[in-house]
Order: structure tokens, then sequence, then C-alpha cells
């Protein structure tokens, strides 16, 4: 059976509701499909980050909110992916840097969005 294997970068905000702390990380996810007929098929999705393969059964990565304490239940971040659209009149600035929604209408198509919130975690072995 032939795959095909499709990269592309996203970026993502995670949210804690609670807390109202965004973050966003950045992944290249990497889509694998099996070239069958009529269709090709979507066989897995995985996320890497720093290079590194994440187990995540092809959901986004999740993140634990950094609020949490040893002692604390720790509670998940909700993911929403960045979705940019290029427009040019629509300046890039603090507004797009520090954007906590996940939509961006600018000059940057989104590369910039949520940037003062980026966190990389190391993956430990
Ligand atoms: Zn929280
Ligand atoms: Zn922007
Ligand atoms: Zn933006």
């Amino acid at each position: 059976m032939e795959m095909r294997i499709a990269k592309s970068t996203i970026n993502v905000l995670y949210t804690c509701k609670v807390h109202k702390i965004t973050l966003r990380r950045t992944f290249e996810q990497v889509k694998t499909y099996s070239m069958g007929n009529p269709y090709p098929r979507l066989v897995k999705v995985e996320y890497l980050e720093n290079g590194k393969v994440l187990n995540t059964h092809n959901m986004l990565p999740s993140t634990i909110c950094p609020t949490c304490k040893p002692s604390d239940i720790p509670h998940g971040m909700i993911p929403k992916p960045i979705k940019g659209r290029i427009v040019e009149h629509h300046a890039c600035d603090s507004r797009c840097l520090n954007a906590t929604g996940s939509n961006c209408d600018c000059a940057c198509g989104g590369e910039n969005h949520g940037k003062s919130h980026q966190v990389v975690y190391s993956v430990e072995s």
C-alpha cells in the first residue's frame, strides 16, 4: 500500500478559563495517508515538538495548566489551533501578539498570533 505524508506547522493556543491563562505551543503536524482507491485515507496524525514525536493518539497534545501545584489535581487547558487569515491592511501589532482568541485577521496571517504566550516544553524521554 502506497503511503503519503503531509507535513505542516501548526500553532495552538491553550486556555484555562479558571485562571485566565493562555499558552501557545507550536507543533509539526504529520499526516499519513494510504493512497487507496478512489480516495486517499487518513491513517494517522502525529505531532512533533522540538523534533520529538508526542504520543497523542491523533489528538492535539494536552497541556496542564501551569498554576497547578504538586498537591493540586492537574487540570487541562482547552486547545484551539490558530486560524489565520491574511488581511494586508491590518498591520500586525501587540493586539495580535497578546491575543487569546484563536482567530487572526491580520497582515501576519496568524504567524505572530498570541506569540507572547509561546512556551516550549522539553519532552522527557
Ligand atoms: Zn488553571
Ligand atoms: Zn499578526
Ligand atoms: Zn493575530
